[in-house]
């Protein structure tokens, strides 16, 4: 039987007195949009970046096509693309530039990289900007910038950490088509975001976190179908309003 494409097993993440994250568990499959969701503070940002390889968890462990990513970074750095929630782009380069780097960073050549330029200039409709310095971009741009740079290698997996945030609304929804390109393309996304709007029409899948232990896994549809509900927004609504009745319930207990 094939290995699961992503697992996360357990995952613990210590600051000092916080738990960053409290044994998190998830599965994440090949060619899904899976969001992660969560107030500020609820350990989205953590999760993702560790997942991300930018920093390692206090213990549990990731597994990628069944071997721990933590035996083999090298092939699942090969695999992964980026979008870190602070564009961390070169403004000494063009866009083209910054996409031609990213490129040579993972061993592709200069022909092949030049190309793969091109080709995601085009998609992301960029074009007109391949010779503008980044700091001439507005911020719209700028993130369909790190979306093609993370994707100059062709990974098989993206993470995208709050893509949209500080966004004008209607840029927000021109990069979700983006993103919809991206998802259409058969790339399996991790995407974090406190936008419930953007969840639902972005992601299969959701997964809710809540002071760092996993709340919720469930998808859109079922979630919807659930509680007969045809927004996010309402759902949550709901679900908070409960989980505020238990909490006072349990402590006049
Ligand atoms: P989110 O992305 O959902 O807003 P974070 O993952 O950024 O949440 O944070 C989860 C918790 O971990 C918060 O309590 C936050 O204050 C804490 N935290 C995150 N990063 C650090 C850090 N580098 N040092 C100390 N505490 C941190």
């Amino acid at each position: 039987m094939e290995a699961s494409f992503l697992v996360i097993d357990n995952l613990i993440k210590k600051y000092n007195d916080t738990n960053a994250l409290d044994g998190v568990s998830l599965t994440i499959n090949k060619g899904e949009v899976f969001a992660l969701l969560g107030i500020n503070g609820a350990g989205k940002t953590t999760l993702s970046s560790i997942i991300a390889t930018q920093h390692p968890p206090t213990s549990g462990d990731i597994f990628f096509r069944g071997v721990s990513i933590y035996k083999d970074l090298r092939t699942y750095r090969m695999a992964l693309g980026f979008c870190p929630q602070q564009p961390n782009l070169d403004t000494y380069l063009t866009v083209e530039q910054n996409l031609i780097f990213a490129g040579c960073f993972y061993a592709m050549s200069s022909d092949a990289a030049k190309a793969r330029a091109d080709l995601l200039l085009s998609l992301y409709d960029l074009g007109r900007y391949r010779n503008r310095k980044i700091e001439e971009l507005s911020g719209g741009t700028r993130q369909r910038v790190l979306i093609a740079r993370a994707l100059m290698h062709s990974p098989e997996l993206v993470i995208l950490d709050e893509p949209t945030v500080g966004l004008d609304p209607d840029i927000r929804r021109q990069l979700w088509d983006h993103i919809a390109v991206l998802r259409d393309s058969g790339v399996t996304v991790i995407l974090t975001t406190h936008y419930l709007d953007e969840a639902e029409v972005l992601a299969d899948r959701i997964c809710l976190l809540r002071d760092g232990k996993v709340q919720l896994v469930c998808s859109v549809t079922d979630l919807k179908n659930k509680h007969d509900q045809d927004s996010l927004e309402e759902i949550f609504i709901r679900l908070s309003r409960q989980e505020k009745e238990k909490e006072l319930y349990e402590s006049a207990a």
